[in-house]
């Protein structure tokens, strides 16, 4: 049996090669750096834990369950603590807790009053059905109000795509906000009863999904399904060519070539930009891929006394809107969220940096980076004195924007998928960004090449 070259072992990779392997398809990983995880990446030193890229998955889809039984990580798994999940949105420089139910939103200093009336006529605006793609700004402007998108919607983009309103696209970056309004002709509309439509595809709504990590970090899962390839995993062995052969392709790195039945791409779309595919008259297909936005994001953890820090903490964190004029865009409360984030009687702040906002500060020296964030949460949580504890981490290309016009990407994809058989292309530039997308992407496409074996 011909086996399987997967390029990439981030979680999208790792899970697909998992998979495929479970089925007895042999595969080879290929990965450029000199760990498994991509930007999954924990640290576990003086008694805190530092988890500079994703924090959580959100468990959206019973396929993400699966894997953790499936690797064994089970007893491993830690929930997010079901009393941490106040989430703060900063106004009139402090952080306000945001609503969570239709009272509170009511009565909550977060919006005034213009702004809840908007939210209380959004059901009564009619559906845009002409077809054009708009900015997640534009939308919210037009169902909802400006203060709407300025205060809360902002910074909500920040928290998961580190991007900017104006520009990501509503069909392609919330696909699933467009189906509301497309499928029920509103937002709120498709709260209430779209919720039985969920449950029917087993879905859950990001917002009800469960959280979860695991006792030294989500890096517990990349190693774990990295440790099961055992010599089937080459890191520091970057894929720099892909050559058709007669009944598969050629791969090519500084070590040599190998052939393969089938390839999976599970890198990023800038490094994919970069690969020479001999396929189909064109040595670079994916060229255009580099176009795509990858922002600088850093991430900065600050360790502290409890006494030094004034704000409870309590919670999943504060995000931050623009407007505000911070210099972070959010900050994760670490050590509320899972136990032995921090030694006792100490907190752990996980905080932001960059992106589409201020991609500059996402490239500044580690001094610099603390300094920023020790001032911004100096106002907003009342910290004192010094961290104890402080990492940072750079990710010069952090988070894929999925801006209007990405679905000219998307159908690139799948043009060179069709003129090179048994190329495959999975991941985050491609399945949605975030952890859980990536993990739903590599299961599926591995069933999908398993099929052809
Ligand atoms: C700072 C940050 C915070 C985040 N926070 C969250 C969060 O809280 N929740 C959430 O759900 N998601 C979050 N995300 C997003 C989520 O972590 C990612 O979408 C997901 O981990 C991507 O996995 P991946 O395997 O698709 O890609 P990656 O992790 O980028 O892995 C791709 C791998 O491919 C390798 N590669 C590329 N080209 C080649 C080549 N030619 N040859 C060999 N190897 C190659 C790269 O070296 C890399 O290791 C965050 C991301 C970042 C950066």
């Amino acid at each position: 049996m011909k086996s399987v070259a997967i390029i990439g072992a981030g979680i999208t990779g790792l899970t697909a090669a998992f998979y495929l392997k479970r089925q007895g398809v042999p595969v080879t990983v290929y990965e450029a750096g000199g760990r498994a995880g991509g930007v999954i990446q924990s640290l576990r030193q003086d008694g805190f834990l530092a988890e500079f890229g994703p924090n959580t998955i959100l468990e959206t889809s019973p396929k993400i369950k699966q894997l953790i039984i499936d690797a064994g990580l089970e007893a491993r798994k830690l929930n997010s603590d079901p009393t941490a999940e106040a989430r703060y949105v900063v106004r009139y420089g402090r952080p306000i807790q945001m609503p969570g139910s239709p009272l509170g939103f009511f009565t909550t200093p977060l919006f005034t009053a213009k702004a809840k009336f908007a939210v209380l006529c959004e059901p009564f605006i009619k559906p845009r059905r002409d077809g054009v793609e708009e900015s997640i700004g534009q939308f919210v402007v037009r169902r909802f109000n400006q203060e709407f998108l300025d205060h809360a919607i902002d910074a909500l983009v920040a928290g998961i795509y580190a991007g900017d309103p104006h520009k990501l696209s509503l069909p392609h970056a919330f696909p699933k906000l467009k189906a509301l309004e497309d499928n029920y002709g509103s937002m709120i509309k498709g709260q209430i009863f779209g919720a039985r439509d969920r449950k029917k595809s087993g879905e859950v709504a990001k917002d009800r999904a469960a959280k979860f990590s695991f006792d030294e970090g989500l890096q517990v899962l990349p190693d774990t399904l990295a440790a099961q390839l055992g010599g089937s995993l080459k890191l520091n062995t970057p894929v720099s060519k892909l050559t058709r052969t007669n009944d598969g392709w050629r791969v090519t790195t500084a070590n040599g070539e190998e052939e393969f039945g089938a390839v999976i791409y599970c890198g990023t779309a800038h490094q994919l930009a970069k690969l020479e595919i001999e396929a189909a008259q064109q040595r670079r297909p994916a060229e255009t891929f580099s176009e795509i936005s990858y922002p600088p994001v850093s991430a900065v953890v600050l360790g502290f006394r409890r006494e030094d820090v004034a704000h409870s903490c309590l919670g999943f964190g504060m995000l931050i809107p623009k407007i505000e004029g911070f210099k972070i865009l959010g900050t994760i409360f670490s050590s509320a969220l899972f136990p032995n984030r921090a030694p006792a009687g100490h907190v752990t702040l996980t905080s932001y940096i960059g992106g589409a906002r201020y991609p500059e500060l996402g490239l500044l020296p580690e001094k610099e980076l603390i300094e920023a964030t020790l001032a911004d949460l100096r106002v907003l949580l009342g910290v004192k004195g010094r961290p104890v504890f402080t990492q940072t981490a750079t990710y010069p290309r952090a988070i894929p924007q999925y801006n209007v016009g990405y679905g000219k990407y998307r159908e690139l994809l799948k043009a060179i998928e069709a003129k090179a058989p048994n190329l495959f292309f999975a991941g985050h530039y491609r399945d949605g960004v975030s952890l859980g997308d990536s993990i739903v992407s590599g299961v599926n496409i591995a069933e999908r090449v398993a099929k052809i074996f």
